[in-house]
């Protein structure tokens, strides 16, 4: 497998705020739809195709949940305050499916967040649903490994953050330059996990020891 690396610049994880904007009815949603499906060439009435625009946009309220949801309120009702564990905490190979804003086509891959906790732990679901928040809207890779890092960094204040998502976008595999066997790899890692190398290291053996492990199937 080919592996592009590369580690995500700083960014904001500010996002344009969708409740600005008339949000359009779901009646137009499906009219886009029908509009895309003749657009293709095909015919929006014949059988097949009747309920189409319907499930279309049912799956694109599950695809874009995220929209719905604030992944700030998310940790901070529930984070704890604990000062007897200090230990790295990881959590790997949480599924990923997200979508590219480019194509909007998904992306579907892995992600692994881990951190060092500084008096502030949340529950590991409350972590996956992070990364579940982030990824069900329209993503670069990099964005959104940024924003988790970031949140996990403002909300918890743990000594260090690590992000690494391994992902297959599916622009690149199905269409352009066609490149099925592709994931790109993007890290974010802050405070202790970008300073500290022996830090870095435990969190990368921990994330990257699961390659060389035999496959249960
Ligand atoms: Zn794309």
């Amino acid at each position: 497998m080919d592996t592009a690396v590369f580690e995500t610049p700083p960014s904001t994880s500010s996002r344009i705020k969708s409740e600005a904007r008339r949000r359009p009815s779901r009646s137009e949603a499906e009219a886009a739809v029908r509009t895309l499906i003749e657009w293709a060439g095909d015919d929006p009435d014949r059988e097949g195709l009747k309920e189409t625009p319907e499930r279309v946009v049912r799956a694109y309220e599950e695809f874009f949940a995220g929209y719905d949801e604030d992944p700030v309120a998310l940790l901070a009702t529930t984070f704890e305050e604990t000062a007897a564990y200090d230990e790295m905490i990881v959590l790997r190979d949480i599924r990923l499916e997200s979508h590219c804003e480019h194509h909007m086509v998904p992306i579907l891959g892995r992600a692994h967040v881990g951190y060092l906790p500084a008096g502030r732990v949340v529950g590991f679901s409350k972590l996956a649903r992070l990364v579940e928040v982030f990824a069900k809207r329209l993503q670069i890779q990099e964005a959104l490994t940024s924003q988790i890092a970031d949140t996990i960094q403002d909300l918890l204040q743990p000594r260090g953050v690590g992000v690494v998502i391994e992902a297959a976008h599916q622009c690149m595999t199905t269409r352009g330059i066609r490149k099925p066997g592709v994931s790109a790899v993007t890290s974010r890692m802050l405070g202790c996990f970008r300073d500290d190398p022996t830090t870095r290291r435990e969190f990368l053996s921990v994330i990257g020891n699961q390659r060389n492990a035999p496959h249960e199937t």
